[in-house]
């Protein structure tokens, strides 16, 4: 599939883009307990629980790293660095190519390759474009200040399915051609042969992988298939800053994108402002990322489905089993389906745990049958309460 602008604003004058997209996709994102910092003596946090003061409910979270329930819960560690980042004044661009110099040796991406650290995976995709079009010509950027806030960008998008629609697709106004890695399965252009047609027809390429880690390698993988941008969400499985993304891709063009972020006044980006504690608390994110034992840590996901596995299906009627996303939250999920025997929807059965005493959010399977839950996002002894809670309204809904 495949995008193109129009010519409104300054930046539909540049031209059109070329890319790959999909249907609107669900965000991912997720909660948890931040590390265990000091309680205010007074005021909003005292009782240790700011979103109980509030009369806001939190929930136990099998969904994933949903953006609609917060991403995901920050590491201790890098709450710590984020709190030691905000007691100096630093500047903004100069932290930001440093967090980028960072980055890309911590990523080892290829030579001619820097990052960028944004205010998500859309803010990136966003400055990146922006980037690709204005390359560093102020007068592309700018007219007043915070002019770009009040204006649409009116860049227009051609979805294109094939090598031939993408050849008819492409002219001297299109600026790039994006790639929306979750669907890479589905389209006929696969996300490789995605980054060899750009080079053929000498576009910039993008890849939104925002949700696509894990694996960890899939960090880099992209970058050394030749795309010149890679977005990645800083608030999913990387569990950092949950309003932080990263930009991967060539220097130049990550510099561009800098100047159409914030700071800079009058820019499409200064609406998404990077605090000098999500760049610091991004790279340190991706340090503990980097040094995780995955394989660990996908064995610990699957005990805990098993452990609700177990004790569901005592009840009469319910089976389990097991799959894993091929992109996109590839991490261990199990769908819970149940007989006749049972008469309870999968929505009833969500909507019941959802305002149970302890709100725990588990989905409908979408394309599968029955609820489909994943645990990478509970905190420790969370499935427990699932698998308690779970098992008792089967129970009670058992005929
Ligand atoms: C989550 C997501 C985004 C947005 O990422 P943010 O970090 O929340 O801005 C973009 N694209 C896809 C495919 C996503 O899953």
């Amino acid at each position: 599939m495949n995008i193109t602008s129009s010519r409104r604003g300054f930046l539909g004058l540049l031209g059109a883009i070329t890319g790959a997209l999909a249907a609107p996709h669900k965000l991912s994102a997720a909660k948890s307990p931040g590390p265990q910092s000091a309680q205010t003596e007074s005021g909003s946090g005292k009782s240790g629980n700011p979103y109980q003061e509030l009369g806001v409910t939190t929930v136990i979270n099998a969904e994933g790293t949903m953006t609609m329930l917060g991403g995901s819960l920050i590491r201790p560690e890098v709450e710590l660095v984020m709190a030691q980042a905000s007691r100096h004044f630093v500047s903004i661009p100069e932290l930001e190519s440093a967090a980028g110099k960072r980055i890309a040796q911590l990523l080892k991406l290829p030579v001619g390759y820097s990052a960028l650290v944004t205010s998500g995976a859309a803010g990136a995709i966003q400055s990146g474009l922006a980037g690709i079009l204005t390359a560093d010509n102020e007068s592309f950027m700018h007219r007043n200040p915070f002019d770009h806030q009040l204006r649409a960008t009116g860049v227009k998008l051609i979805e294109i399915e094939t090598r031939e629609q993408l050849r008819r697709a492409v002219n001297e106004r299109t600026a790039m051609m994006h790639f929306t890695n979750f669907a890479s399965a589905a389209g006929q252009i696969k996300v490789d042969e995605w980054a060899k047609l750009a080079k053929q027809y000498s576009l910039p390429c993008m890849n939104d992988a925002a949700a696509d880690t894990p694996p960890l390698s899939h960090l880099w993988d992209y970058s050394n298939m030749g795309y010149d941008l890679v977005t990645f969400s800083g608030g999913k499985a990387l569990r950092g800053p949950q309003c932080a993304g990263l930009l991967i891709g060539r220097e130049e063009l990550v510099h561009y994108a800098l100047l159409n972020n914030s700071p800079y006044e009058d820019t499409l980006g200064r609406g998404q402002k990077v605090g000098k504690e999500e760049i610091i608390g991004m790279i340190k994110a991706l340090e503990l990322y980097l040094n995780e034992d995955h394989d660990l840590l996908t064995k610990e996901w699957q005990q805990r489905l098993e452990t609700v596995s177990r004790q569901i299906t005592k009840v009469p009627g319910v089976s389990t089993s097991f799959f894993t996303p091929d992109i996109a939250n590839h991490v261990p999920h199990m769908q819970i389906v149940w007989d006749a025997k049972i008469s309870l929807t999968p929505q009833q059965a969500s909507q019941i745990l959802r305002s149970g005493q302890h709100s725990i959010v588990i989905g409908t399977g979408e394309d599968r049958p029955g609820l489909a839950m994943n645990s990478f996002m509970l905190q420790p002894g969370e499935e427990n309460i699932i698998a308690e809670q779970l098992a008792k309204v089967l129970r009670e809904h058992s005929a």
